[in-house]
């Protein structure tokens, strides 16, 4: 953490650092195929898949991959829960409301 904060200014050496796994490969059971993690750090609008921790603790240590690279606000968003599907049918409906 200490290493990653005296180098924030430097971007080429941050991003190499968070880049170091991505050759890495892993079989995705929600796709049914093989990875990049460089694809599962990414994939959830520039922040790692809501599933990273269970699909690569065997392979990287993924936990302070994710303590290193990733703010508390966004470990929050990372980790947030699904919506249920009732949440997101009142969403839908209000935002009908709104336009007609
Ligand atoms: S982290 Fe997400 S995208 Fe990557 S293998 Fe797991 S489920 Fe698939």
């Amino acid at each position: 953490m200490y290493f990653l904060r005296i180098h924030q200014g430097c971007d080429n050496q941050v991003s190499k650092l968070i880049e170091k796994f991505d050759e890495k490969e892993g079989y995705c059971r929600m796709l049914g195929h093989f990875l990049p993690f460089n694809y599962c750090r990414t994939m959830n609008e520039g922040l790692p898949c809501t599933k990273i921790l269970d699909c690569w603790f065997e392979m990287i240590p993924i936990q302070q991959f994710i303590a290193e690279h990733y703010s508390e606000e966004e470990q929050l968003r990372i980790f947030k829960p699904p919506k249920t599907k009732m949440v997101s049918l009142v969403e839908i409906l209000e935002n009908v409301k709104k336009g007609g």
